[in-house]
């Protein structure tokens, strides 16, 4: 029998959350052990712990049936596959911020400016749909400290409640996406994994129900 495979962030934000919604779902787990794979033993599926920026390749490419990635991730992937059901864990916005002091006027303030983000395609898109031009300055992560060594004008970051933004002496200036975490799939699975899938999205379904 098939099992479906479920991708989830093996540690970061998303972790904690990714895991008890699979157990909340009365899918037992085989404790830790730091595995990159693992098996339940009374649900036909098996966990994956990847980087929450693989798992859109992962699903695209079928290697993982569905996982739980943030929407900002999703978005940034440009891969084609689907949300199937949002989670609402993890939620949190994509913004751009500016040095404290900056006299702010409107988001024009960033044409012929730098950037910095690790959201290039977003980052890109939403300029262009706002006709803005301004150079994006790709990094990888501490994005914040970018304009504080003169790397960047302002920044494009993921924020919750603005104290990281804050203690870095930015401010948060405009709201580029809202996030939260979403369970996606590539759109073409097997009739035997499908099923498993409408299973497991009913006990989903089921618990977030409970929680309301
Ligand atoms: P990885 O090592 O897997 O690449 P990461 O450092 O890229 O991890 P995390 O910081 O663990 O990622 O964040 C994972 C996701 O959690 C983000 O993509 C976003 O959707 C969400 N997230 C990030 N920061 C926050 C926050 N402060 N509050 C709530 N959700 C957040
Ligand atoms: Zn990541």
């Amino acid at each position: 029998m098939s099992k479906l495979k479920i991708a989830i962030q093996k540690s970061g934000r998303l972790s904690e959350k990714s895991i008890q919604l699979i157990e909340e779902c009365g899918i037992k787990l085989p404790n830790g052990g730091g595995k990159l794979i693992t098996e339940s033993t009374n649900f036909p599926v098996e966990v994956l712990f990847l980087r929450d920026d693989d798992i859109p390749e992962y699903v695209d490419q079928g290697v993982a049936d569905i996982g739980v990635i943030g929407e900002n991730v999703l978005l940034e992937s440009r891969k084609n596959i689907t949300i199937v059901e949002k989670l609402g864990f993890s939620a949190c916005r994509l913004s751009l911020a500016v040095p404290k002091e900056i006299d702010y006027p409107d988001l024009a303030y960033f044409n012929g400016k730098k950037v910095a983000t690790s959201y290039p395609n977003i980052l890109s898109d939403y300029f262009e749909q706002n006709d803005i031009n301004a150079t994006i300055e790709f990094i990888s992560g501490s994005v914040e400290i970018a304009p504080g060594i003169g790397l960047a004008a302002g920044i494009c970051d993921i924020v919750s409640s603005g104290s990281t933004l804050l203690s870095n002496g930015l401010k948060e200036v405009e709201k580029v996406m809202s996030s939260q975490a979403v369970l996606v799939t590539s759109g073409n699975l097997e009739a035997e994994k499908q099923a498993i899938l409408n299973k497991l999205l009913f006990r989903i379904r089921a618990v977030q129900k409970a929680k309301e």
